[in-house]
């Protein structure tokens, strides 16, 4: 029996890693626009990390991580997100001394064990981006800003971004007491996550897609209503220079998010195309996090999106690379000059594809219609005998015999005429 590979933990195969590959380099052009380097931080981290930063009663904490103790009898974990890793090595290396304003953008695998599911798995991906030590609103419309962005790049009119405000220490336990008041009467209609969870993170009854809870959270409270003057201006100028650059939002009292550490804007982007509306990329303010993780009292906002998510909403779009040049040989010698031809053009930043076996011209040319190559370049012997070939552009059905040479063809390849 052949070994297989552990469940929701997926390969990414060639056809599938095109997409990937698009998305990643779409992040990197996108973010780099706006300033932001990449970071590449460790998968494994201290577990100490995660259950101070993202909260001890959250799902992911006390449900999800994948920990381990080590050989060296260490508690470790498979970091289940980026941001605490982010900011511990800001911290750690005192990045802030450089400049207090960072901006740092990762990509690469996490953990959770949930169930897996269509475009949720336990190892799941996610390209994410952090901004520190910006008080001003202005940082949190970069960020809306720069993934809205990111996600038109992609030519994608889904997902749609939704913003809310938790508040601050100043102005949340207010509400949290009111919240709870509201919901005390209302707790038998509750599920059993919400109602375990009354005590240390009542918010969460607000997203919860029971229907019992939605019904009883109906007529809940509204955050909006409980923040403080700071916070309500801190919303309030958001939202203003997200207008004044046209960044389309809508806002959504009950989102909640499920991390401890965010404070004032949290956002979602959301679309209905995956089934449930279900967020694609998420994040938010986190004013206190890199005080709580022992650095410097400095603000920061940040997001993390799903990639498998994003690849699911990029499944209509054909994102297979089709090689620029197919070239087809009859005969020993034009196949030797075809490989000949094929490295020189390769070195020539040109993609090339051939039949390595010297099959009947016929077989070749259905391997081409298989690679859908732009271009194809069919050497026969009369023309190789002129020193030509015959070069025919796939989309737009036109041929020419020209001569053989590698400038050439690259040339014509790379700037057909149109
Ligand atoms: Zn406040
Ligand atoms: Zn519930």
């Amino acid at each position: 029996m052949a070994i297989t590979g552990i469940k929701g933990f997926n390969d990414i195969l060639p056809n599938e890693v095109e997409k990937w590959q698009h998305i990643e380099n779409t992040a990197r052009r996108v973010f780099g626009l706006y300033g932001f380097s990449e970071i590449r931080i460790p998968i494994l981290e201290k577990t100490e990390l995660f259950a101070r930063s993202i909260g001890d009663a959250t799902d992911i904490v006390e449900k999800e991580m994948y920990s381990f103790t080590d050989k060296g009898d260490n508690r470790v974990t498979m970091r289940p997100e980026g941001t605490a890793g982010v900011i511990r090595s800001f911290i750690e290396h005192k990045l802030h001394a450089q400049d207090q304003v960072a901006k740092l953008y990762y990509m690469g695998p996490m953990f959770r064990y949930e169930r897996p599911q269509k475009g949720r798995y336990r190892q799941f991906h996610q390209i994410g981006a952090e901004l520190t030590g910006v008080t001003d609103p202005m940082a949190d419309a970069q960020v809306l800003t720069m993934l809205c962005h990111f996600f038109a790049e992609l030519g994608l009119t889904e997902p749609s971004l939704q913003i809310n405000s938790l508040g601050c220490p100043e102005c949340r336990p207010a509400y949290r007491q009111k919240l709870k008041d509201f919901l005390r009467s209302r707790l038998d209609s509750l599920c059993d996550d919400c109602r375990r969870r009354y005590e240390t993170n009542p918010l969460r009854a607000l997203d919860c897609k029971s229907t019992g809870c939605k019904e009883a959270t109906a007529d809940a409270p509204s955050v909006l209503d409980s923040l403080c003057a700071g916070c309500a201006e801190h919303f309030v100028k958001t939202q203003q220079y997200l207008k004044e650059t046209g960044t389309a939002y809508e806002i959504n009292p009950r989102m909640v998010r499920g991390l401890d550490y965010y404070t004032r804007t949290t956002f979602e982007l959301v679309t209905g195309l995956l089934g449930a509306q279900s967020a694609v990329a998420a994040g938010g303010r986190y004013d206190s996090l890199i005080e709580e993780l022992g650095g410097p009292a400095l603000p920061g906002i940040g997001f993390a999106m799903g990639v498998e998510r994003v690849v699911l909403l990029l499944a209509e779009q054909e994102f297979r690379k089709r090689p620029d040049i197919f070239i087809a040989a009859l005969g020993e010698p034009a196949r030797k000059e075809a490989y000949r031809l094929m490295c020189e053009l390769q070195r020539l930043d040109v993609s090339v594809e051939m039949d390595y076996e010297g099959k009947s011209l016929k077989s070749q040319m259905r391997r081409a219609d298989k690679f859908r190559s732009r271009f194809t370049l069919i050497i026969g012997e009369d023309e190789l005998g002129r020193g030509n070939a015959v070069l025919k552009n796939m989309d737009e059905g036109v041929q020419e015999e020209i001569p053989i040479g590698a400038q050439e063809i690259a040339g014509r390849v790379k700037y057909p005429a149109r």
